[in-house]
């Protein structure tokens, strides 16, 4: 059967849909250790990805600070402040840098356009749960932030199992589970279901067949969120897959950029 969404039908002829302002919640800025792919994580070539496919604004976690806390914030910034409607950032934590702790959530404080917190523990090897997180989590539902953070199914550093603890000590706080949980599916949703303040992020879960209807069925549309991991992974395909899946227009616009509006305040 073909899928008779209006804006699916404006996505197959001009490779957008112009009724859609996408926003990612989930992407990075700057080149990466690990890849090579000179320039691709720099503003211009975001930007031609970003208007190729109808993305009004990337939320990027700068990809150095993922690793070394006192770089790559400043490049961001200074992207942020040539670009302020296109661009916002994550500010990264790394629980292995604990007496830097501080300081960093000072300058956070002091960083227009960083609209958020960003967490990597199965990269940085410790649990979410550790009292070195504790600082950056207890700063956050004070300031009732965003947090968008790394989630992978059975992991014991951000595995889905560990997210009802935090999330219910942390009220105020709003946290993003990038990837949801990625593979175990069943906990991850039902986390979000059970949680107000927790939201489910597409970032390599949309690829999954039948799990974006699953997540609207049983989250509800409100608490999903697009992400992609721009520069990693084309936008055009990713939101392709959120309009083939079988949910209304009304979904779409909820999860395309409608939640992000809300959470971030650009609504
Ligand atoms: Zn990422």
């Amino acid at each position: 059967m073909s899928n008779p969404s209006q804006l699916w039908q404006q996505y197959l002829a001009h490779g957008k849909a112009e009724a859609v302002p996408v926003i990612s919640a989930h992407a990075h800025y700057g080149p990466y250790m690990g890849i090579y792919f000179p320039g691709r994580g720099e503003a211009d070539s975001m930007l031609k990805m970003m208007d190729r496919a109808g993305m009004v604004r990337a939320v990027c976690a700068p990809h150095a600070a993922l690793i070394e806390p006192s770089r790559g914030h400043a490049l961001l910034a200074e992207v942020i402040s040539t670009h302020p409607n296109r661009f916002a950032g994550y500010w990264c934590i790394n629980p292995n840098y604990p007496s830097a702790l501080e300081a960093s959530l000072e300058e956070f404080a002091r960083s227009p356009g960083f609209v958020g917190l960003k967490l990597l523990s199965d990269y940085h090897r410790q649990p979410i749960t550790s009292p070195n997180y504790a600082p950056a989590l207890e700063y956050a539902d004070e300031h009732e932030l965003p947090v968008l953070m790394h989630t992978w199914g059975h992991s014991p550093f951000d595995g889905p199992a560990l997210w009802s603890e935090v999330a219910a000590r942390h009220p105020r706080a709003t946290f993003l589970m990038g990837h949801s949980g990625y593979g175990e599916w069943d906990l991850a949703l039902d986390v979000a279901r059970r949680h107000d303040n927790v939201y489910l992020e597409l970032c390599a879960a949309y690829h999954v067949n039948g799990i974006i209807e699953r997540m609207v069925r049983q989250v509800g549309s409100q608490k999903v969120l697009y992400g992609e991991d721009l520069p990693w992974f084309d936008p055009q395909y990713a939101i392709g897959c959120v309009l083939c899946a079988r949910i209304s227009d009304e979904d779409r616009h909820n999860i395309l950029h409608r939640n992000a509006e809300r959470l971030f305040g650009w609504g």
